[in-house]
């Protein structure tokens, strides 16, 4: 076969690959309660406000805040149930991205984490690769070029597809075996997140706990300890594959892992990109359950206030928040803002295809608004970045 033919075929081969091994994916299955109505009251927060003067200036720090399948129903379902207000209500510069892959009108959260991180379009199942499978710089490798502090923090497996996408190399999302290891590749500084099994248990027989702590990380598994570290290398896996739901024994780690995170990341003169990913959002979504998809996303926003505090704090920090695409097609059919209450109802099981909002706040933030590409994210960040 002509080898031109053979790299035109190479995604697809990739794409399947891909196909079969989300199989296995069991977060996609649930309880289907749908017609559920929510009430406020064990959830409820306040939302503060903070300022910012806009002095024309490029940021040291840039925090770049992914809700996965986080569309704009599940940005007001949020708003809904915590009775009309939510800390992204901070946010004066809004934009939409679009969020297609290069074959797909539908991306998954593989290509568009990596049209996110690496500002390229890419077919779906890759992790950091061009349609040719070859990689891309991302933009948190262009931090550390240029001289500052990287950090990664999920509710997922640190390996799952979005965090992935920030650190990896790899042709097909499911490698997390070769995920794990391409975060001995770098020299990222802080990461949170599940995923312990892919750096112990491993066909291989390499023990990345080992050679991570021989890089000088702090391995931790337990929160408690993970929010004492201020300073120095930090890898927190906090569960053997993705850490459970806010609701059933996660709590506010996505809070306070962002919290620790920023205090590690700060103590750099050049100062720092931190990538937080609220990755089960998206799971609420994929079950088609409202309640899974509020308290995801309150506890995201509960990280965006985190993060908003110590912006606001110094004015030299550009937070972004958007999503890579929205899943379930999420209506909202009915609802009471006093009563904190809605009703959501679901088109589809999987992702879906519309624009999903962007919010920028601090020094550059004028620079995300519009209408965009998702790759333009990351082009904008690395611009702001090499300035
Ligand atoms: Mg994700
Ligand atoms: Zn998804």
């Amino acid at each position: 076969m002509h080898l031109k033919r053979i790299l035109r075929l190479l995604p697809s081969v990739f794409l399947l690959a891909a196909l079969t091994l989300q199989g296995q994916e069991d977060y996609k299955t649930g309880d289907d309660n749908k017609d559920v109505k929510l009430h406020a009251s064990d959830t409820r927060y306040d939302v503060n406000r903070f300022k910012y003067n806009p002095i024309p200036r490029t940021p040291k720090n840039i925090i770049l805040m992914i809700g996965d399948g986080m569309g704009v129903s599940q940005v007001f379902a949020g708003m809904t149930v915590n009775e009309g207000e939510l800390f992204l209500e901070n946010f004066k510069h809004i934009g939409f991205i679009k969020t297609q892959s290069s074959n797909n009108y539908v991306t998954d959260s593989a290509a568009a984490g990596t049209a996110l991180a690496c500002g390229i379009k890419t077919y779906n199942g890759a992790i950091g690769v061009n349609t040719n499978g070859r990689p891309r710089r991302n933009i948190r490798e262009v931090a550390e070029k240029e001289g500052k502090s990287t950090g990664v923090v999920a509710t997922s497996s640190i390996t799952h597809a979005t965090p992935a996408s920030f650190v990896a190399h790899q042709t097909n999302r499911a490698m997390y075996e070769a995920i794990a290891a391409d975060f001995l590749e770098t020299d990222i500084d802080v990461f949170i997140g599940g995923g312990y099994k892919h750096f112990t248990d491993r066909e291989d027989n390499r023990n990345l706990v080992n050679a991570l702590e021989k890089k000088g990380y702090n391995v931790l598994r337990d929160m408690d300890y993970i929010t004492k570290i201020t300073h120095g290398k930090l890898a927190g896996l906090i569960s053997p594959e993705h850490p459970p739901r806010y609701s059933e024994a996660r709590g506010d780690m996505l809070p306070k892992a962002t919290r620790t995170a920023i205090e590690i990341l700060d103590d750099d003169e050049d100062g720092f990109f931190l990538m937080v990913e609220g990755s089960q959002i998206d799971w609420g979504g994929h079950q088609n359950n409202t309640v899974y998809i509020v308290e995801e996303m309150l506890d995201f926003d509960r990280a965006v206030g985190v993060a908003l505090e110590f912006a606001a704090g110094n004015s030299e920090t550009l937070i972004i928040v958007t999503a890579d695409h929205e899943t379930g097609g999420l209506g909202l059919n009915g609802g009471d803002i006093s009563q904190g209450t809605v009703d959501g109802e679901f088109t589809t099981g999987g992702h879906t295809g519309v624009m999903v909002p962007v919010f920028a706040f601090g020094p550059g933030a004028e620079r995300f608004t519009g209408i965009m590409e998702n790759t333009d994210i990351a082009r904008r960040i690395r611009r702001l970045m090499r300035n």
